[in-house]
């Protein structure tokens, strides 16, 4: 295969770490919800960064935050106030109506810095999980993480963690003990294959926190900003977390995580945690052009109304001898096969769709938020007919 691609794409293939299988196409420029490879070839984006491109690529607004803001300033250590990020700061808490914040610089950062904080904040050691969780690839959010493949190979792992069914509350509280500082979860569980939590659910386990000294981790990294037809996914839930983990869209496709905190938090004591490209101002910047782009559009009403037409008629439509189950929430979608996703994303590539895989047999949809209309039904119909056919 690697013969087939041109020079640069041989060149990454030598190269880069070796971790990533990479699909052979080169993309080189997005507009909204379509990205253009080398050879010119036009694909709607329905991997939407992994998550971190909620409102497409090269969005007005968030270009003109970034360019105005680099010509001003890049970086800026939290050792000095800024504007940018004090305006910042206070948006997002007033977003997440949570009185703090500490900035980093992606998911897993945030996932690790939210366990620390928890440890901290009630001197015990112990972190609940759930089975088919995501929370990243550094250490301590690896350990949190439920899939046996990314754990197994980098024992010992941080202890005192451990996972329990997720949407069973009987076992979450069979779990809760004097040692456990704080219980972890996604409200719809986006690599673990799209699993959205019961109605319900995380009420009970925000009462079992609340009634046991145990802080409440929300991880909205791949459900906050939009994506589920709610700013945060966990609104729809009516739950409040003590610390809530945020990454890949906060900044329109900038590198940026956070870690809100909960008046149960309170503050941190100086010199605690820390970190060099934490609240940059270019991040801040563009990360005030999402909040104002979602508090002053009708993006998100939006994404709720085609999430459950584009849910309802993928449930009404989808052959029931290749697909088990439709299940998502906004324009977060996944689509469970009976058999294996890698050929049908081969196909939709073809097609001219880039999707997304959670797990072997779970076809994911997410595009930017911006998808127009036409786009994202092109997308539906032409899934819909890639799945008749592979009957
Ligand atoms: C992507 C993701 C992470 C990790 O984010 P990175 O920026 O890749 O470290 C953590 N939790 C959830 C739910 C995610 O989807």
């Amino acid at each position: 295969m690697l013969s087939t691609l041109p020079d640069q794409a041989t060149l990454e293939e030598v190269h880069s770490s070796g971790a990533y299988v990479k699909r052979d196409v080169q993309i080189v420029r997005g507009t909204g919800a379509r990205l253009r490879d080398i050879a010119g070839n036009i694909y709607i984006d329905c991997v939407g960064g992994m998550g971190s491109a909620n409102f497409g690529h090269g969005h007005p607004a968030i270009l003109a935050a970034i360019q105005h803001q680099a010509a001003d300033l890049i970086v800026c250590p939290e050792l000095f106030h800024n504007p940018v990020r004090a305006r910042y700061q206070a948006a997002l808490c007033r977003a997440a109506q949570m009185p703090r914040v500490f900035l980093c610089n992606s998911g897993a950062e945030a996932v690790e810095g939210a366990l620390k904080i928890a440890r901290l904040a009630t001197g015990r050691p112990g972190i609940i999980a759930t089975m088919r969780g995501f929370h990243g690839r550094t250490m301590g959010a690896l350990s949190a993480t439920w899939n046996r493949a990314y754990r197994e190979p980098f024992g010992p792992l941080v202890p005192h963690i451990t996972h329990v069914p997720f949407n069973n509350i009987e076992q979450m509280q069979a779990a809760m003990d004097d040692s456990v500082a704080a219980v972890l979860v996604e409200v719809v569980q986006g690599e673990g294959g799209i699993h959205p939590a019961n109605d319900g659910y995380l009420q009970a386990v925000q009462t079992l926190c609340q009634n046991t000294g145990v802080l409440l981790i929300i991880d909205e990294i791949q459900t906050g900003f939009g994506r589920t037809g709610w700013l945060f996914a966990h609104h729809y839930d009516g739950v409040q977390p003590d610390l809530l983990c945020l990454a890949k869209s906060i900044a329109g496709g900038m590198p940026m995580g956070a870690v809100v905190m909960g008046e149960r938090v309170g503050e941190l004591p100086p010199k605690t945690h820390g970190s060099t490209f934490g609240g940059n101002p270019l991040a801040c910047a563009a990360g005030l052009a999402v909040l104002d782009l979602l508090q002053n559009t009708h993006l998100i009403q939006q994404t709720h109304q085609r999430g459950e037409a584009v849910l309802a008629h993928l449930r009404a439509h989808l052959p029931e001898q290749t697909v088990r189950e439709v299940r998502g929430r906004g324009l977060m979608i996944g689509i469970e096969l009976r058999g294996k996703v890698a050929p049908i994303l081969q196909t939709l590539q073809e097609r001219g769709i880039l999707a997304l895989s959670a797990g072997r047999t779970v076809l994911r949809l997410l595009p930017p938020l911006v998808i127009t209309d036409d786009d994202l039904w092109h997308v539906i119909d032409t899934v819909e007919e890639v799945l008749t056919h592979a009957v």
